[in-house]
């Protein structure tokens, strides 16, 4: 028995699709049926059709649309398309012959005509339509597609105006939110201290420990959040484009010094070595040295949250002429490929966030996903580089990360720079 011819039938109507489908199947056809325009074209790739049968007014894009499109690709060059046009319409046939249809067939479908018709464009029939209509409908083809490109243009520019909008707003919520928070805090870390101070405190705790390490849990926590807080104004200020960069003589071997000394208590409980040479850091570049410094605990800060108990932190700079290049290189859980361009958005966090703890040193920590946004802002502010490799993330067998700042010795400051929502800056 020879194979069956298979048609794809582009159509969006239901009721046309199940006549269709049965008249052809009866008559010994396979055929598959698409309800948009896109979907028609995907369809056709993938079940590579003898014919196509293409309704004109499909909902994304026409028949039409879909004929021209079929027709550049090889393997639809020769492939018969046949286009149902409505008769009531004058130019229809030949804008569908001018699209690249084979031929056409009116609607409503006279079902006990349509095998018959398949076959004999099966076999090679094709249609033909006077010359200078034809002309006509190329132009006027021609036409309506630029009209409809016009259109969509005008209608994807007003949908980006929009989320630009939106994300305005999300943004100055964000740093409103975190103005708001930031001024009580303030007090209540205020009257925390002043709590730990006041006499009537001191004779409690003479009395029992505890009094004291509830105010010890007390400011913990408040200082935690104003971490937070202060994390989200800067992220959201360098978003903004309003990261304002003090630019004087940095040394970054102090810097760095610092940096270490702060995390020792932290890498002396977790057995952690951070091995650096304070010898080949710079000790002047010109820069913003709390920023840069933040910037740089932060990739640091990351190596020790993602290292278990017993890792290693090697930290390298190589000064050249104009430039120096920090490696952060760590023996922890490491990062898939994927994530590796996306933990430099701001609020994306790789791997499981309910395995995450909140603290910024254990095992684990997360936090909202924007310290490396925060990196990167700063870093790019200076006119360098930041990136990670990884040979992925494997929490069994600990492939590492290795974090790059490149970093001029004279900052570059061009123009105010805009970090845009998926991370990207300009
Ligand atoms: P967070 O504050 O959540 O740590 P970051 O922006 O600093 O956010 O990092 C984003 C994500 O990148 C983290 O959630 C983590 O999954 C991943 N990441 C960052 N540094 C490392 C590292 N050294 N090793 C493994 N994963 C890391």
């Amino acid at each position: 028995m020879p194979e069956k011819a298979r048609i794809l039938y582009i159509e969006d109507d239901p009721g046309s699709q199940t006549l269709v489908q049965r008249t052809l199947s009866f008559a010994g056809f396979d055929v598959v049926v698409a309800s948009r325009g896109i979907e028609g074209l995907d369809m056709a790739i993938k079940n590579l059709p003898d014919l196509i049968l293409m309704d004109i007014n499909l909902p994304d894009l026409s028949g039409r649309e879909v004929t021209t499109k079929l027709r550049s690709d090889d393997r639809f060059r020769a492939t018969p398309i046949v286009a149902l046009t409505a008769l009531s319409q004058a130019g229809e046939r030949e804008k569908a012959i001018a699209a690249g249809a084979t031929g056409y067939l009116t609607k409503p479908i006279d079902i006990d005509k349509l095998p018959g018709q398949v076959e004999r464009y099966l076999s090679g029939a094709r249609d033909t339509v006077d010359t200078e209509l034809m002309m006509q409908a190329h132009t006027a083809y021609n036409q309506e597609i630029v009209g409809r490109l016009e259109a969509k243009i005008r209608e994807l520019e007003s949908n980006n105006a929009e989320l630009r909008r939106l994300d305005k707003i999300k943004d100055d919520f964000i740093q409103l939110t975190a103005h708001e928070l930031r001024t009580p805090l303030t007090l209540v870390y205020g009257y925390s201290r002043l709590l730990q101070d006041s006499p009537v405190v001191r004779q409690m705790k003479e009395g029992g420990p505890e009094v004291e390490a509830f105010i010890k849990g007390l400011i913990d926590s408040i200082e935690r959040m104003s971490v937070v807080i202060n994390e989200i104004l800067t992220v959201s200020r360098i978003a903004t484009g309003r990261i304002e960069l003090a630019i004087g003589p940095a040394n970054l071997a102090d810097t760095i010094k610092h940096i270490v000394d702060e995390f020792a208590e932290v890498t002396q409980k977790r057995n952690l070595l951070i091995s650096y040479n304070p010898s080949q850091w710079p000790t002047v570049i010109h820069g913003d040295t709390d920023l840069l410094k933040l910037a740089i605990q932060n990739v640091i800060g990351n190596g020790i949250k993602y290292t278990p108990d017993g890792g290693v932190l090697n930290v390298i700079a190589k000064t050249g002429v104009t430039n120096v290049l920090i490696t952060v290189q760590d023996t922890g859980i490491g990062i898939n490929k994927e994530d590796q361009v996306r933990i430099f958005d701001r609020f994306y966090t790789a791997g499981d966030t309910q395995l995450h703890s909140t603290s910024k040193t254990a095992f684990r920590g997360g936090g909202l996903g924007l310290g490396l946004a925060i990196c990167r802002g700063i870093i790019e502010a200076h006119g360098g580089r930041i990136w990670v490799e990884s040979a992925g993330r494997d929490e069994e067998h600990l492939p590492g990360s290795s974090f790059y700042i490149d970093l001029p010795l004279q900052a570059r400051i061009t123009s105010p720079r805009r970090i845009a929502p998926n991370g990207s800056s300009n």
